[in-house]
């Protein structure tokens, strides 16, 4: 069974009412995955909160402090606004440090000499794609999946490392971060012109990290068929180019038909495509290495039913 990296403190995260990244996402997931043997006492993972230097490696110290003094005045009942969409409340700061907690403690399981499991899965919210180096953004307070891959370039000495985005939003904080970094590639398919506004198809990296980013926008009527081919065309070139030891995977499940923020019309199986094809880069050049971590996801019952089919292509 592939561990999963979980903890209850992250579902205390509140946000306003009436948003779509709210705490029921995360239980509906570990509700159902605890009710089919999916997550067990064999399988589960505890997380621990982040080491403050795996934050710092991908955000300034001025941001860190920020996050830091605004958490100290939030309650729920007075959530801190960090931008229109991004709010914190008593105990969001926990739950972002236990996210990236979790997604720094995969990266070391499955990258050990000894490793047991080459592929884990971090249940976590709140997301982390779209946090940039000074500021939070888009539902994400830190750069989770971008902390993880820092650590594993600069403390696990790894030198290629890929992270693959299929969230239906351009991961722009994680693109930001790693723009100019050649050992770490990303790409993301997204739907485009949408939210955040970037990820146009000519965004390749800048200085050594020129070539190193891919992005696939695709128009909010790309037929799954189309969607596919897309993805696996620039999957290819990524993974030729990259040559990962270590996959990353930003699982944003909102490209769903039926998810009421993004939508580009995949059904739930799609996932499962789309999980296969990732697979099979990282068993050609990682050794089968890969750590997902959850994103996006809004439609709760698409939500639990896209993840599990996407955690069973994983096993
Ligand atoms: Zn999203």
């Amino acid at each position: 069974m592939i561990p999963i990296h979980t903890d209850p403190r992250m579902i205390e995260h509140r946000t306003p009412s009436g948003h779509p990244e709210k705490p029921e996402r995360l239980s509906a997931i570990l509700d159902h995955w605890r009710k089919t043997g999916r997550l067990t006492e064999t399988n589960a993972v505890a997380v621990k909160e982040v080491d403050r230097s795996d934050l710092a490696r991908v955000h300034t110290e001025a941001y860190l402090k920020n996050l830091e003094e605004k958490s100290a005045d939030a309650t729920d009942e007075h959530l801190q606004m960090l931008d229109p969409d991004t709010s914190m409340g008593r105990s969001s700061l926990r739950a972002a440090k236990l996210a990236a907690g979790a997604a720094v403690a995969a990266v070391r399981q499955v990258t050990a000499p000894d490793a047991k499991h080459r592929i884990a899965f971090c249940a976590v919210r709140p997301p982390g794609h779209h946090a940039r180096p000074h500021a939070a953004m888009g539902f994400c307070l830190y750069g989770t999946i971008a902390a993880a891959a820092a650590h594993a370039r600069d403390v696990l000495q790894l030198d290629r490392i890929l992270i693959v985005d299929f969230d239906v939003h351009h991961g722009n904080g994680t693109q930001e971060i790693f723009y100019e970094d050649d050992s770490v590639g990303f790409l993301s398919i997204h739907r485009f012109p949408f939210y955040p506004g970037s990820g146009r198809a000519d965004e390749t990296g800048s200085g050594p990290g020129l070539g190193f980013t891919w992005n696939v926008p695709l128009g909010a009527d790309t037929s799954p068929k189309n969607y596919h081919a897309a993805f696996e065309a620039s999957l290819e070139k990524a993974a030729a180019k990259t040559k990962p030891q270590l996959v990353l995977i930003s699982a944003g499940f909102d490209a769903h038909r039926e998810d009421p923020v993004g939508g580009l019309g995949l059904e739930s199986d799609d996932f499962r495509r789309i999980t296969r094809a990732i697979r099979q880069v990282a068993d050609t050049h990682a050794e089968g290495r890969i750590v997902s971590m959850l994103e996006g996801g809004y439609h709760i019952e698409r939500l639990v039913e896209s993840a599990t089919i996407h955690l069973d292509a994983l096993q």
